[in-house]
């Protein structure tokens, strides 16, 4: 069977926070899909063509990555293309006790599907992309933030 894990998100935009978790778990598993959920109650800052076609020219050298949109709950997406697995990055207890109770309830719904966490990296644990939008909103610099293909 192959190991396939979703690596689900709002992705506006991606961050190089984001491609360091995606990279490091390319080892582990057969295929990763980054699942790019939607949200109608949420507002956007990019829509989902650019944040999709950022993530696509981001890992365009990586064969084993796909990139899927999804509505719904990430675990009926994880069932629906046979993933058993659903990649979160971890940069502070904040994000832990979040997502401890969304791992938690997404196993009551759907045993099959376990929650794997990574850490961030330390140099990267800073970035989040609610910040990058709240720069790009003024027309900041975000570089140093994102991967070349993030552009405004
Ligand atoms: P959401 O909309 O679910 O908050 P995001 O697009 O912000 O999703 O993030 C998706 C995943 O990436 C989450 O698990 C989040 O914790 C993780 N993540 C975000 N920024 C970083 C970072 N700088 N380092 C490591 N993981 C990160």
């Amino acid at each position: 069977m192959k190991k396939i894990a979703v690596f689900p998100g709002s992705f506006d935009p991606i961050t190089l926070g984001h491609e360091s978790i995606v990279r490091r778990c390319l080892p582990l598993f057969d295929e990763i899909v980054i699942g790019i959920g939607y949200n109608s109650n949420k507002h956007y800052f990019f829509s989902q063509d650019r944040r999709e076609h950022f993530i696509r020219q981001t890992f365009a050298d990586a064969s084993n990555i796909r990139v899927e949109r999804y509505s719904g709950l990430t675990v009926d997406f994880c069932k629906s293309i046979g993933a058993n697995y659903i990649l979160r990055g971890l940069r502070t207890s904040a994000d832990y006790e979040f997502e401890r109770a969304i791992a938690q309830m997404n196993r009551a719904l759907h045993p099959g599907v376990d929650t794997i966490f990574v850490v961030a990296d330390p140099h990267l644990s800073h970035i989040s992309s609610t910040i990058v939008r709240d720069i790009l909103l003024y027309q900041g610099d975000v570089s140093q933030f994102v991967p070349k293909s993030v552009t405004l």
